[in-house]
């Protein structure tokens, strides 16, 4: 098959634009005007009308399989009140009748002031006392369950889990809410799903996926119980010509002894051929999340001196599993939020590396409360930055309050990491965030919210240019893969993955780069999505 695209505003490097390109196979050929491109045999000409074209999207993180529940659950991000989520669910289960009520997104900071407190199973068993009813916070950090959904657990002693709490109310027993670890025992009341199920939930978040440009997902979707059936059904689809898009997995084990059994048992039997479906990374988290206060401080927080956060692993837990996992050639990304998570990254990471410097490009996952000398030890230690600018939207409004000035004024510093040399890419953590990767690119760019475009900045001097974002969700999140030599530019003999936009992202007002459609994905030549 030998397609030529001409007419278009071809992004190739900054300030370097092309015209056409030739594309044999799903291999792009030549690049260069059209009348200078190879005419003989050609099958098909897409003229697309002097518009913008990048190479498609490359999301570092997220998690496929959830965006697909995401897209079917009882939506709670635009709650404003602990009644609107009451209401919602209520809606929900009318509409719906699920044997479980599962719903995502709810933030207290976004509720009105007289509801600045996190919801419990008071708030839930006024939705229902008889269906189970777990309510994840937009984090995924905490999840809250109605009585129901606690009795159905069966909890005997409340008083700890490994990494996580479960909260008790003043009569001593729990209020509802589950913490970092602790919410696998929320988790545990649902019932596993069936392979063809697990299927349309990764079809769904795909369709959507390509349909606002991404054309390859880092996607962390074997964690915990589910993995064998997650694994099994991933590697059919693929089989069965089922991928739409280049899918690289990142597995979740922060249980050493899961690991070790998942080293004998899915990582050697899996197929894989590198280019559709890669083995990817092993993914920890080190700790939870700033909204929730379960991000690991060095110092308690300005805005809650009791705690400074939750380690989801010890440092010992994580010094071993990181060697484990590089004795074994896996590449490690750790989710690690405040300031001494970010460090017990750093020095667990370093313990792995002999002559060469982190050779398999590890990386700190979200990395957003530092200091200035972790930045610089990050950058010469070439930890790979999987950032998510589209997380200031909300945490700009807490970071000075939860951390104080001194320690927000280096943080998010995704300019400052990347002038210094760490390698940088971008990602969203779908379904925390929506994979939309213009929102996302726009928060990188303008670091302002999104709703109000004209309002305050969030640390001006460490705006991304237009061209460095997309640089960072294209090659920089294809070397997190180890795979920049074959995708992520429009350049002769990469794969011709690439999508068209409906405004020009390089011209336009930084504001508008936030409304950005995609009219066309092409994915390996072929295309996947146009826009009616
Ligand atoms: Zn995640």
């Amino acid at each position: 098959m030998k397609t030529i695209i001409k007419n278009g505003k071809i992004y190739i490097n900054k300030d370097q634009f092309a015209e056409a390109l030739y594309i044999e196979d799903g291999i792009i050929k030549q690049i260069g005007n059209f009348e200078d491109l190879d005419q003989t045999n050609i099958d098909e000409i897409i003229d697309i009308k002097g518009k913008t074209m990048l190479p498609g999207l490359n999301d570092s993180h997220l998690h496929l399989v959830s965006l697909g529940e995401f897209i079917l659950s009882c939506d709670l991000t635009t709650a404003t009140s602990i009644n609107e989520v009451i209401e919602k669910g209520k809606t929900y289960l009318d509409t719906h009748s699920p044997h479980i009520l599962i719903g995502r997104g709810w933030n207290q900071d976004f509720f009105v002031p007289t509801d600045n407190r996190m919801i419990t199973k008071y708030d839930l068993d006024l939705i229902s006392t008889e269906i189970p009813i777990i309510f994840s916070r937009v984090c995924g950090h905490v999840s809250v369950g109605n009585s129901k959904a606690i009795e159905m657990i069966g909890l005997n002693d409340t008083s700890y889990v490994d990494g996580g709490e479960i909260l008790l109310g003043s009569d001593g027993k729990p209020n509802g809410i589950f913490t970092e670890n602790a919410v696998y025992a929320l988790y545990s009341i649902i019932p596993e799903k069936s392979s063809e199920i697990l299927e349309s939930d990764i079809e769904r978040g795909m369709e959507y996926a390509i349909s606002v440009g991404l054309t390859s997902v880092q996607s962390c979707d074997i964690m915990g119980t589910n993995s064998k059936m997650v694994f099994s059904t991933l590697h059919r689809m693929y089989r069965e010509g089922k991928l739409k898009l280049r899918y690289g997995h990142q597995f979740n084990y922060q249980n050493i002894g899961d690991f070790r059994e998942y080293l004998l048992t899915e990582h050697l039997t899996g197929i894989y051929d590198e280019r559709f479906l890669s083995k990817g990374s092993l993914k920890l988290f080190k700790d939870g999340s700033l909204g929730a206060r379960t991000a690991l401080m060095s110092s308690p927080y300005a805005d809650d001196p009791t705690t400074h956060g939750v380690a989801a692993l010890s440092d010992d837990q994580l010094f071993e599993i990181c060697n484990l996992a590089t004795a074994n050639n896996i590449s490690i990304i750790t989710h690690a939020i405040g300031d001494a998570a970010v460090e017990s990254v750093i020095k667990a990471y370093e313990s792995t590396f002999s002559d060469e410097i982190n050779p398999l490009r590890h990386g700190i996952v979200h990395c957003q409360i530092t200091t200035s000398d972790q930045i610089d030890r990050i950058s010469k230690l070439r930890l790979s930055v999987m950032a998510q600018p589209i997380f200031l939207d909300y945490d700009m409004n807490i970071v000075k309050s939860r951390v104080g000035p001194e320690l927000a004024s280096t943080s998010y510093a995704f300019k400052s990491l990347l002038d210094s040399g760490a390698p940088l890419n971008l990602s969203t953590d779908a379904p925390v965030e929506n994979c939309n990767p213009f929102p996302n690119i726009y928060s990188a760019v303008t670091r302002q919210a999104i709703k109000t475009p004209s309002g305050k900045c969030f640390l001006e001097n460490e705006k991304l240019t237009v061209e460095e974002a997309i640089d960072a969700y294209t090659s920089g999140s294809a070397y997190n893969e180890f795979k920049e030599h074959f995708k992520g530019r429009l350049l002769p003999g990469y794969v011709a993955d690439l999508i068209v936009l409906d405004q020009d992202i390089f011209t336009i007002e930084p504001a508008k780069i936030k409304d950005i459609k995609v009219t066309m994905t092409m994915i390996d030549g072929k295309i996947v999505y146009e826009s009616k």
